[in-house]
């Protein structure tokens, strides 16, 4: 049977990121792609105009629709909203015989708000202790972990900080970094780095919703946590400099390359 996977984020309305760009990852990877909703985006290239989160019923309501009937081989988390929704769904994700990716989603790339403040408590507390992995950004540790990441030597530290919250595994995205784009994945025993040259490509909208739907679907076929991470990679570095412009401002990565 195909693999099943399940998204649980918001909606983007310019099909860059959130669940859009997860369901176009999960097709491209060949596997089932599934989605819980959590909010609605009004959103475009430019940024986002407007988010409404979903109430926990609704998110509890379609989770259960698609765990109880279709059944998943991996789960894999972005935008959550709420303190409240991050609670519901740590709770679902514990209850679920499934690895669970956690895109512990903070802020847009242009700086609008996806998750409140008073919420990083509770993915703290109990969202990054129910991930099989989770893949901060440099900006998402230093929210969640106070770990200001400066150069490619600061990353175990990052690393750590955040496996002390829990999650089996951690991806520590260096994206951002100058330089080369390295990102380090350890359990606090094994560690891997993953290095690619900078693409000159500013069309990078959906870049961390999209490595973290590669991973889940690596997972839900039965790879390994680092195999899944490096063709998770190879996956997101084909999409980035495949990106392309559209709208006035941050085009999407492509799913098509
Ligand atoms: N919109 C939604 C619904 C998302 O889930 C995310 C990221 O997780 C974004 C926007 C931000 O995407 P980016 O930072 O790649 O622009």
């Amino acid at each position: 049977m195909i693999p099943r996977v399940l998204t649980v984020a918001g909606s983007d309305s310019g099909g860059g990121a959130g669940i859009q760009a997860d369901l176009k990852t999960m097709l491209a990877l060949g596997v089932h792609g599934m989605s819980v909703l959590t909010a609605v985006t009004a959103q475009n290239s430019l940024g986002v105009q407007g988010a409404w989160e979903l109430p926990v019923a609704a998110v509890r309501a379609q989770y259960r629709s698609v765990v109880d009937d279709i059944g998943v081989q991996a789960v894999k988390t972005g935008m959550l909203a709420s303190a409240e929704l991050v609670e519901t769904v740590a709770e679902l994700i514990l209850g679920t015989d499934a690895p669970a990716v956690v895109d512990p989603v903070g802020v847009s790339k242009h700086g609008d708000p996806l998750l409140a403040a008073s919420a990083l408590a509770s993915v703290r507390a109990k969202l990054l202790p129910a991930a099989t992995v989770a893949t901060p950004n440099l900006d998402e540790v230093a929210q969640l972990t106070g770990v200001r990441v400066e150069s490619e030597g600061d990353l175990r530290r990052a690393a750590a900080a955040v496996l002390e919250y829990g999650p089996r595994w951690v991806l520590v995205k260096g994206g951002h970094l100058p330089g080369d784009a390295v990102d380090l994945l350890t359990d606090g025993t094994d560690e891997y780095r993953y290095r690619a040259p900078r693409h000159d490509n500013r069309h990078t909208h959906g870049t961390g919703c999209t490595l973290a739907s590669a991973i889940a679907s690596g997972l839900a076929k039965g790879q390994s946590v680092p195999e899944a991470v490096t063709a998770a990679k190879e996956y997101v570095t084909g999409a980035i400099a495949a990106g392309f412009a559209l709208g006035a401002g941050i085009g999407p990565v492509d799913h098509g390359w």
